[in-house]
């Protein structure tokens, strides 16, 4: 039998490599265990900020075996997004490197949908599950590290060994049994690089992100003011923060992607820091059209971009 699944995997993954997966690995669905416990503590201490949603589904998100219904297997798939290319001008505001191309959650849903239905015709008719890209209550990095693919940093990223942080999670979990990975070991060693740079102190202690603190909360999720403690504090970013990502040697190495969709939009890297600050309505919609940014919105982004280019810097 292990022969047989064994045989599935090695299927698996070769169509996950067609498809432009960069890795693939396989994990049992079931109880998340000790990321359960930890998952509870931060919710206790409410550092999900106005993410109140985190604090919904507790059961399923912690076992996915209760999300999906008859679940035996995870099968998690990473896609680099390394970009070959950064935003051209140093003083204009600074986006994540994730919201340079297309939204990825079209991009990878898409091929995700391609491989169920391969495994579905070609290994297993009976197949029954559901697949995600960060869009369903599913510990993605959790089940990323059992299923052999990386550690979790201190700076709380997904690291993997050949394509360092840069990396979209996705999973399908299904009815079919495989054959699993194991963990891999944490290698961030006594690093804290992430940690002593990170702008904002929001890495209160190794692997624990108080999100209330993270630029990528203030900037995203955060519907609300950006508290003026922040102001000294933002590091010139508008949507999303990659600093503990940047400052980490495991990303230094990785490779630009290979995704048309998800190439950076060239308008996107050639604003300036005027045209940032003079965004109207309809060049957001133009330019961010396709891109992850346009989930802040216009009023959200207009937000961050006058907190930290007061007119007066004009
Ligand atoms: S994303 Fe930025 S603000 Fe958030 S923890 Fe990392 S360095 Fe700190
Ligand atoms: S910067 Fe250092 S401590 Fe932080 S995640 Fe990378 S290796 Fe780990």
């Amino acid at each position: 039998m292990d022969l047989v699944k064994n045989r599935y995997c090695e299927l698996i993954k070769e169509k996950a490599r067609e498809l432009g997966f960069d890795d693939c690995g396989f994990t049992k669905a079931h109880e998340l265990t000790p990321d359960k416990e930890i998952l509870k503590d931060w919710i206790d201490h409410e550092m999900y900020g106005n993410m109140h949603y985190m604090a919904n589904h507790f059961e399923k998100r912690t076992d996915p075996s209760k999300l999906v219904e008859g679940a035996k297997s995870v099968i998690v798939l990473l896609t680099n997004y390394t970009p070959s290319e950064l935003q051209k001008h140093s003083d204009s505001p600074k986006i994540a490197r994730y919201a340079f191309g297309q939204d990825y959650h079209h991009v990878i849903k898409d091929k995700l949908k391609t491989l169920f239905n391969f495994i579905k015709t070609e290994i297993y008719p009976s197949l029954d599950g559901r697949y995600f890209v960060d869009s369903a209550p599913v510990l993605e990095r959790s089940l990323a590290v059992r299923a052999g693919l990386g550690w979790i940093g201190k700076n709380t990223h997904l690291i993997h060994k050949k394509l360092g942080s840069y990396v979209f999670i996705s999973e399908l979990i299904i009815n079919l049994e495989l054959s699993y990975n194991e963990p891999l070991k944490d290698a961030c060693g006594g690093c804290q690089r992430c940690i002593e740079a990170c702008p904002t102190t929001a890495i209160i202690e190794p692997r624990k992100l108080d999100a209330r603190r993270c630029i990528s909360y203030l900037t995203i999720e955060n519907k609300e003011a950006i508290p003026e403690e922040f102001s000294n504090h933002m590091e010139n970013r508008v949507f999303g923060c990659d600093i503990c990502q940047e400052v980490c040697p495991w990303t230094w190495k990785s490779r630009p992607h290979q995704i048309d969709e998800l190439k950076p939009k060239s308008k996107i890297l050639e604003l300036t820091k005027k045209e940032w600050q003079n965004l109207s309505q309809e060049q957001f919609s133009e330019i961010f059209s396709k891109s992850a940014v346009k989930r802040a919105k216009y009023s959200g982004l207009k937000r961050n971009i006058d907190f930290l280019l007061p007119k007066s810097q004009e």
